[in-house]
């Protein structure tokens, strides 16, 4: 059962919502755009490994498609989790094509560019175990099995390794079904009731904690870079304005009544979470107090405060709604 489904990665939506309020010129687009492809490829391998691990979606077997979790110092991000009242399996994916060259230590791909070297797999899916058994020890949950294995999700890649035990631990996508049967049939007895799974279960989409790049962080781009107003989605110019209850586009005359739904969402992902009266009127190029306040009202968003102080904060299905608006812009640009 699906217990949590994957999105598309937030740094991916960020970079959507900056390359449009960027001067076209800006020296950083082709770096945010190799950035957003290399996420999507990311992306791309860890949906294939969902795609593969379908025989694995029943009642028993509790799938969450990606969670980062609190530990006493930093946070850690886990590609795909699978709870079981016999064992917990944790996966990574990579989804580099070529030739991967591990050991113990090392893990490295050759394509006709060369050698390049990478953070190990290995190593990082044994850190997650230790983490995630500090994360269930902190809860007083039981003692379960933790099982881990690296998927490579490129059907292209080929695993060159000297180290024969290596292909326990990882395996290439089209082997992952039989992996994952060979290394937790050995796991037969129930270490957790169906009633602590569960619990488990919640306690883990109660702390995964997304984490929201900045802009700022991200490229070392300021807010104040940043091109204010409402894009037209029929030519993309900065400068739709208010008329009639209607956003107008002066360029190519395209009305749409809804603009500012996808100005306040770029607003939340590249200035920050909150936005008030004042704020909302001089990124969408207001001038009426009484128009902000009205458009603002009728998202009905997490709000404090009264009057002038009144502060609007990010919606509570912020991911989904950015999820529908990239499924909207894919259909768009397909057709
Ligand atoms: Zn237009």
């Amino acid at each position: 059962m699906i217990v949590k489904l994957r999105f598309i990665p937030l740094k991916v939506h960020l970079n959507h919502a900056l390359i449009p309020r960027l001067q076209k010129n800006h020296p950083k687009i082709a770096i945010i755009e190799a950035d957003t492809r290399k996420k999507m490829s990311g992306h791309k391998g860890e949906v294939n490994t969902d795609f593969h691990l379908q025989f694995f979606d029943d009642k028993n077997h509790l799938i969450f498609q990606g969670l980062r979790l609190p530990h006493p110092y930093h946070y850690f991000q886990i590609d795909t989790i699978i709870l079981s009242t016999k064992f917990i399996l944790l996966i990574e994916t990579k989804n580099h094509p070529g030739s991967i060259k591990l050991d113990e230590n090392q893990f490295s791909q050759i394509t006709e560019h060369g050698e390049k070297g990478y953070t190990n797999p290995l190593l990082q899916v044994q850190r997650h175990k230790e983490q995630l058994q500090d994360w269930l020890d902190v809860h007083h949950f039981s003692k379960v099995p933790i099982i881990t294995l690296v998927v490579l999700s490129n059907s292209s890649a080929i695993i060159q390794t000297n180290d024969p035990r290596i292909h326990r631990k990882i395996c290439k996508i089209d082997k992952l079904k039989t992996q994952i049967i060979k290394l937790t049939s050995p796991y037969t007895e129930e270490r957790m009731t169906n009633k602590e799974l569960k619990k488990v279960s919640k306690y883990l989409l109660k702390e995964d904690t997304p984490l929201f790049p900045t802009v700022s962080n991200s490229y070392r781009i300021l807010p104040s870079d940043l091109q204010k107003g409402i894009i037209c989605p029929s030519c993309l110019s900065l400068a739709m304005v208010r008329k009639n209850k209607v956003w107008l586009c002066p360029h190519c005359l395209f009305h749409a009544k809804n603009a500012h739904q996808n100005a306040l969402l770029d607003y939340f992902l590249l200035i920050k979470s909150s936005i008030t009266n004042k704020e909302f009127r001089d990124f969408l190029g207001i001038s009426s107090t009484k128009t902000a306040s009205n458009l603002l009202s009728t998202l009905k968003l997490p709000a404090a405060g009264t009057n002038k102080g009144r502060i609007y904060y990010c919606p509570n299905d912020f991911i989904s709604q950015l999820e529908h608006r990239y499924q909207l812009e894919k259909q768009k640009t397909k057709a």
